[in-house]
């Protein structure tokens, strides 16, 4: 008997893309397919997606404090099969989230996108559903109210981002029965994430360092002790990344190709980006990143000083909190032949970052996994990174443990002597980071084991 997972996701390539998510729940729906398992991605229709040629499969009527009638299509795409949530009132708006006053309902929006995923999964008979951060894990509660067979599997990619709404709104989306300490109450507040780690079989997030950060005061933001209860169910699986997006050897987004046999192409990429950025030191290096406190940049910020001095370029490509863009422009304008930032959102720009740099800069507060360590290192740029969840378990040479500028300037440091002073060492950095698979195969083999034990447990504690 084939397995059956409705993968549910609020972000996936190629629709939609905000962060790692979109990224990681496309890549892996796509690995689990190729390993013989059927999985089918569920995701809302967003007002920016424009697809032809959709199957309507089903309407729900979904009561929310008022009834909603909510659309299913469906259509394959890139061998997948694709699920869209419509609800017009819902999802018809220019963003994704955000903290703007049109998305004060997200508890509504991703409510009823949550309830529609779980009716669809128990009438489909799948037998799992695999729920991905708080946007679509209040799915796993709904389907155990409905008393339904479908094992509940959740993952986490992100547990700052909690989805804590107002205790009232329990009242509408029919939990107040679970609305306890037990159960969603979180410090007064109805917590979607919560949700997701109380009820369901198996909690997996996205790197082995990271599941037992996560267990931490200082990385659980509040998580940690409904965490440490479940600490039996919970795993660490390192996400990968695709490699036929992100492959050296053949990126229509850049304009030279190279592999360990032959480099030359990267230094073509190094020129280009030079010329593009309008900066004049080297070594380059780079970050592309939301602009946010989770990924190191007030530390960055305290350390420009430092970095600079070493005479080196560095490139920023990322949106995010105005604050500190409005820091990194005041440094680009001091130090134009030095720092260039792009405050802009690039697919193609980023694969012409990630080519054409030497070094690719992650000083992250915390960082679940981190993908973009992950493609510098399979294009040859080398990664200085701060050792925390799955940086600490993808790269081996230049990190630093405190969340200090000293620390950070001093390996960055390193990394720049050694690019400058010994060319043979930095080329074997280069070749070992490019033989390194990050390919899904492995990671995507240890989802369907734990599938396994999930769908077992589901049979086992409903007895
Ligand atoms: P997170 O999910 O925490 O944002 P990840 O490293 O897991 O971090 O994933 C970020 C993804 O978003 C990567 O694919 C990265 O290339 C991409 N990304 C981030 N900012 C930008 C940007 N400004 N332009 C293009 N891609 C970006």
């Amino acid at each position: 008997m084939k397995m059956k997972i409705l993968m549910v996701t609020s972000e996936s390539l190629p629709f939609v893309k905000t962060g790692g998510l979109g990224d990681v729940s496309f890549s892996l729906t796509k690995a689990l397919n190729k390993l013989g398992i059927q999985v089918d991605l569920i995701l809302p229709l967003y007002g920016f997606i424009n697809i032809k040629d959709t199957k309507k499969i089903g309407e729900f009527n979904i009561f929310m404090g008022k009834k909603f009638p909510v659309e299913l299509f469906s259509k394959k795409i890139s061998g997948i099969r694709f699920i869209f949530v419509s609800s017009p009132v819902h999802f018809n708006r220019k963003g994704v989230y955000g903290e703007a006053k049109e998305y004060k309902d997200n508890w509504e929006r991703f409510g009823i996108f949550s309830k529609a995923a779980a009716d669809f999964a128990n009438r489909e008979k799948y037998h799992i559903l695999h729920a991905n951060d708080w946007q679509s894990a209040l799915s796993l509660l709904y389907l155990r109210k409905m008393k339904s067979p479908v094992s509940r599997f959740f993952t986490i990619h992100n547990i700052s981002y909690q989805g804590n709404f107002p205790a009232w709104t329990s009242r509408p989306l029919g939990l107040e029965e679970e609305f306890h300490p037990e159960g969603v109450e979180f410090f007064g507040k109805l917590s979607f994430l919560k949700a997701g780690i109380v009820y369901s079989e198996i909690i997996t997030t996205v790197s082995p360092t990271h599941s037992r950060e996560i267990l931490t005061p200082e990385f659980g933001f509040g998580m940690e002790g409904i965490l440490r209860k479940r600490r039996n169910d919970l795993f660490g699986v390192l996400n990968g990344i695709d490699t036929e997006v992100w492959n050296p050897k053949n990126d229509p987004l850049i304009r030279c190709s190279y592999s360990t046999e032959n480099l030359s192409g990267k230094e073509k990429c190094k020129e280009e980006l030079i010329k593009k950025a309008k900066i004049k030191f080297s070594p380059l290096i780079a970050m592309i990143s939301r602009i946010a406190p989770q990924k190191g940049f007030d530390l960055l910020i305290k350390s420009l000083e430092k970095i600079l001095a070493l005479r080196i370029s560095m490139i920023i490509l990322g949106r995010g909190e105005n604050s500190m863009l409005g820091k990194l422009k005041e440094w680009e304008k001091k130090n134009q032949q030095a720092m260039r930032v792009f405050n802009v959102f690039d697919e193609e720009l980023a694969h012409q970052i990630i080519a054409g740099a030497d070094i690719y800069l992650m000083p992250s507060k915390f960082e679940p996994c981190g993908l973009t360590q992950m493609y510098a290192l399979r294009y040859g740029t080398v990664p200085v990174v701060r050792a925390v969840g799955g940086l600490n378990d993808t790269v081996d040479d230049f990190k630093f443990e405190r969340y200090q500028s000293e620390a950070l300037a001093e390996t960055l440091g390193r990394a720049v002597k050694t690019f400058r002073n010994d060319k043979k060492k930095w080329e074997n950095l280069i070749k070992k980071g490019m033989s390194r698979d990050f390919s899904w195969l492995k990671s995507a083999g240890e989802y369907v084991k734990l599938y396994q034990i999930s769908m077992i447990r589901r049979r086992l504690w409903n007895l």
